[in-house]
């Protein structure tokens, strides 16, 4: 089980981590795995996604880093600290600095995988005045299969553990307006996220924002984009058939 579920988290982070897709490059983007119990697995510090291996894999303690949310004032010196004790193996490479997020976010009920890349046509909306816009809005039906009817935004927030935080408190909001956890969470000036049950739901939701804000780039050189009214939103998000495409997608 853990093996296949290592081998999942490889897979995954290999197709986010294709050069050719503009996703993530050098050491940007982490992903991360839940596994039975207190562990999940998480990218090392530093690692390349593309060509992540096993020992660039760390398994740490979900009861070691979620207290961290719960701290106010940390010195960068306490959260490695805090980083390097969360893992089972010490002889093991350095958790990445947003494993405390991948942890919460991986404590949600049916979140197994979770992915974060620094997407190019994401990341042109998220550097733009517009990018609550693209949160708030979709544009067409593929964009609600795979990355839900609506998603998170965060503002800019330095990266580690007030990042955590933030994406954290915005999440609760969302959780309790929408009463269902999101698959695109996206941060301003930064980057997205996106999680599901599967790695293959990751990974879709991942490619189909990265499409949907080329979209919107274009549409926006042309005027638009024309969005989706909430009539429409809600009837492909109850139509049979979409939801016979999110099962065949693994979503
Ligand atoms: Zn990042």
């Amino acid at each position: 089980m853990q093996n296949q579920i290592l081998h999942d988290l490889l897979a995954l982070s290999h197709e986010l981590g294709r050069e050719d897709r503009g996703l993530a490059m050098l050491g940007e983007g982490n992903t991360s795995a839940r596994l039975s119990g207190d562990t999940f697995f998480v990218k090392a510090s530093g690692t390349c996604l593309g060509t992540l291996k096993e020992d660039d894999v760390v398994r740490c303690r979900f009861s070691a880093l979620l207290p961290l949310l719960e701290m106010e004032k940390l010195t960068d010196q306490e959260v490695d600290g805090a980083l390097l004790a969360a893992r089972v193996d010490t002889k093991g490479k350095k958790p990445s600095v947003e494993a405390v997020f991948h942890a919460w976010l991986l404590s949600l009920p049916g979140i197994n995988f979770v992915g974060h890349t620094h997407a190019t046509s994401v990341n042109q909306i998220l550097c733009s005045p517009r990018a609550a816009d693209s949160s708030k809005h979709l544009m067409f039906p593929d964009e609600i299969v795979c990355c839900g009817s609506s998603s998170v935004l965060v503002p800019y927030t330095d990266t580690g553990l007030k990042l955590a935080q933030a994406i954290r408190r915005e999440t609760e909001a969302f959780l309790h307006k929408q009463q269902r956890a999101p698959r695109v969470i996206l941060m301003q000036n930064h980057g997205i996220i996106t999680m599901g049950v599967t790695w293959q739901s990751v990974l879709s939701a991942m490619l189909m924002a990265e499409k949907a804000a080329k979209v919107f780039v274009g549409a926006a050189a042309l005027g638009g984009p024309v969005f989706f009214s909430k009539e429409n939103i809600a009837r492909i998000d109850t139509r049979p058939d979409e939801a016979y495409r999110q099962r065949a997608l693994k979503m």
